[in-house]
């Protein structure tokens, strides 16, 4: 049997992963970035094929890493995390630089930044990953903490969007436990869930204009689950 919750101890940072040029650029968040090898230095990203950037990645041949810090904001995450680049250009406003392979670079709210020329691509299905090459790797803030997956989840209460490689559907977790009299309600923008056994205010009592805490959409989207 397979045991989602065992799935919550593999560890990830969280990245903004980013392609495209000058014209049009785009970015997400990523928790699947890692290194493969050291010499040379070469790392794998695995992305969805429905997300905009894995097209631009496939029509650049590279691709830009930047690693968010512990503090990152809710509008950085909900920005390049819950909307899509088709819909609006999340490149807007943000502090970046291009790089070396015309790449844009996030530098917002980040401590490191890496960039990647792609040497292979492998369908792995749902997900392409991308093998690239680092031809930059340079620090912006070296005063702050990578951002983790398990601190993004425990500490800040955000979890993986539906199209991360590793998304888990909260509704089939087990909650046979749970007292029945707390209700949960789930953001249908970006999946967080406001868990009333975790709040001291019931759901119907949040004022009106409250937002979700993750992707800053209303009230009104949350649905009882
Ligand atoms: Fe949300």
């Amino acid at each position: 049997m397979i045991n989602l919750e065992a799935l919550f101890n593999i560890s990830y940072g969280l990245y903004i992963v980013c392609s495209g040029d000058k014209d049009k650029g785009n970015g997400y968040i990523s928790n699947t970035v890692f290194q493969v090898t050291s010499e040379p230095a070469r790392f794998a990203a695995s992305c969805n094929k429905n997300n905009y950037t894995t097209e631009l990645i496939q029509k650049t041949g590279a691709f830009s890493v930047s690693v968010l810090h512990t503090e990152a904001s809710s509008e950085i995450i909900g920005n390049f995390g819950y909307k899509s680049g088709k819909d609006v250009d999340k490149l807007k406003g943000v502090n970046l630089i291009y790089g070396e392979t015309g790449v844009p670079i996030v530098l917002d709210e980040c401590i490191s930044y890496y960039e990647f020329k792609v040497i292979q691509t492998v369908d792995v299905g749902t997900h392409i990953l991308f093998i690239g090459e680092m031809v930059t790797a340079e620090n912006i803030d070296t005063t702050k903490e990578p951002m983790t997956y398990l601190y993004y989840r425990n500490i800040r209460k955000g979890f993986s969007p539906k199209n991360a490689p590793t998304y888990i559907d909260k509704t089939k977790l087990d909650t046979k436990s749970r007292d029945a009299s707390y209700k949960r309600f789930k953001c249908e923008v970006c999946g967080y869930i406001y868990d009333e056994a975790e709040h001291d205010i019931k759901f119907a009592d949040l004022p009106d204009d409250w937002v979700c805490p993750i992707c800053y959409t209303d009230k009104a989207d949350f649905v009882e689950i």
